[in-house]
């Protein structure tokens, strides 16, 4: 049996991990913007949804420089008759939400969350369109951003505009805004950290959708034609350690000192790294294993929906594989190990460690050092924490937002399963799921594989003719929560926030 996954989960790493590979192209190429003003494409419609795509394209918002990008946006969503609140109007600070109603009126806000940012073009001359150019050829529409995030961006706002030129004159009980933010790919203190910092109360999230993956195929061994649509409610948490050892010895490297510091350090980190890190079954990913499973043929999928009977067969295949392992595990890696020494005959005295630790949604921080310092057997080294993401727990897959959103994709896409997974890192959604609130991620379009290794690389594109399906399971969505059905399928209007009834 062998369970495949590893498609996803690389992909998943593309997406979160590659702003910081792409650091090593930091200059910003100079292609001119369009102006915020020569704005209008018309009428917000099907047929220019890709249009309007094109033109976002066309603004270079490398992070750190979103606010022209950020006025053409608001324009357009204020031409649409939303209302506009700006949270932060500089470089690397622009953030605002266009919302049916004035955030004022304190509704609970169904909020869809992106970013303006984008990375760095990277090598211009591999491009077969320029990156800004946002080409829209016979099949695709070409350009930085055209998938992360300016696309689902698009679809998004489309579909917020259709409901509330749907729903003109009608009081909803809930408000629906698009947040678009800065610097999400650089994860900078003036994006969604900002918003959250300064304007939580008033943005009054009762659920955020966010960037998440497309429908993929390649996922299941035993139907690997088949596409799921994975919606993610949890992500690990990064705890980043420095291990210091200091042994004060005499300095010279021609007497072999029976303690010094690299040699103890060495030691110690042997001590921890060489143990396997266990595999933890918790309810999110047993229910991940079981999902998949029901979607499996033959014994894999008889085993993967028994995933504690079977255990020790699944274990070992889980750890074959580093990115489906991860979300398995609490993992430590050894990022640095440094004793500021390049004299050969010298002994320092000191020697450190860095680790990036990723902790799995409801490991508990305390233990997981108290348990790193046993393993290291050596009492004299000292483990001071770098940075700790807060605790947080994972989003509800029984949530009625969780469920309209299931039901809403099942909508537009028939024949393809949802399955609740849990991400390796974070994007934006960890700052809002952090403080408690529900927070989905996932972008509802089929995209071919061969169309994810653009994403954060040179050619990113997207085919035509995907956006309106996207647009319109957002739509569904929202629809989905004013008039969805309650669970003894009766249909109720306002069924989330209950205060209108038929
Ligand atoms: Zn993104």
């Amino acid at each position: 049996m062998r369970i495949k996954h590893t498609f996803l989960l690389n992909f998943l790493f593309i997406v979160f991990t590659a702003p910081f590979i792409y650091s090593q192209y930091d200059t910003i190429p100079k292609i001119d913007s369009l102006s915020a003003q020569e704005n209008s494409l018309g009428k917000l419609s099907d047929d220019n949804i890709e249009q309007y795509l094109s033109k976002y394209v066309q603004f270079a918002s490398v992070s750190g420089h979103e606010k022209e990008a950020g006025e053409w946006l608001k324009n357009v969503c204020k031409e649409n008759g939303l209302h506009i609140t700006q949270m932060g109007e500089k470089d690397g600070e622009y953030n605002f939400t266009a919302s049916i109603y004035p955030l004022l009126s304190n509704l609970p806000n169904i909020v869809f969350l992106n970013h303006i940012d984008v990375v760095p073009a990277g090598d211009l001359s591999k491009w077969e369109y320029p990156p800004y150019s946002g080409k829209i050829t016979d099949t695709e529409i070409w350009g930085r951003g055209s998938w992360d995030n300016k696309g689902n961006a698009i679809m998004q706002l489309f579909s917020i505009v259709e409901i509330l030129n749907r729903y003109k004159g009608t009081q909803l009980p809930f408000n629906v805004s698009f947040l678009a933010v800065s610097c999400e790919e650089t994860q900078c203190r003036g994006g969604a950290e900002y918003v959250i910092a300064n304007y939580l109360d008033e943005l009054n999230p009762a659920v955020v959708l966010g960037e998440g993956p497309p429908a993929i195929t390649g996922a299941l061994q035993t139907d690997v034609d088949k596409p799921i649509f994975p919606i993610s409610v949890a992500h690990k948490r990064a705890l980043w350690l420095k291990l210091s050892l200091t042994i004060n010895t005499s300095a010279h490297g021609s007497v072999t000192p029976l303690r010094y510091a690299n040699k103890e350090m060495v030691q110690a980190l042997d001590n921890l790294l060489s143990k396997k890190q266990k595999v933890v079954y918790s309810d999110l990913n047993i229910k991940m294993l079981k999902d998949m499973g029901k979607l499996e043929k033959g014994l894999t999928g008889f085993a993967m929906r028994h995933p504690k009977l079977f255990r020790m067969f699944i274990t070992p295949q889980l750890r074959k594989q580093p990115e489906l392992f991860s979300i398995f595990s609490n993992t430590i890696t050894l990022t640095s190990l440094e004793s500021n020494n390049d004299v050969v005959n010298v002994i320092p005295s000191e020697a450190t460690a860095l680790l990036d630790c990723r902790l799995l949604p409801g490991a508990s921080k305390e233990e997981f050092i108290e348990d790193i310092k046993k393993r290291l057997k050596n009492e004299d080294i000292e483990i001071s924490v770098i940075y700790s993401m807060p605790k947080m727990q994972s989003s509800d897959d029984n949530s009625i937002y969780f469920k309209n959103l299931k039901k809403a994709i099942e909508k537009t896409y028939p024949d393809i399963d949802v399955v609740t997974i849990s991400l390796p890192n974070t994007s934006d959604a960890g700052v809002f799921r952090a403080k408690g609130i529900l927070t989905y991620t996932t972008v509802p379009i089929v995209l071919d594989m061969s169309y994810l290794d653009n994403i954060h690389s040179e050619n990113e594109r997207i085919p035509r003719g995907i956006m309106v399906k996207g647009k319109e399971t957002y739509t569904n969505f929202i629809e989905e929560c004013i008039n969805g059905d309650d669970d003894s399928g009766k249909k109720k209007k306002f069924l989330i926030f209950n205060t209108k009834k038929d």
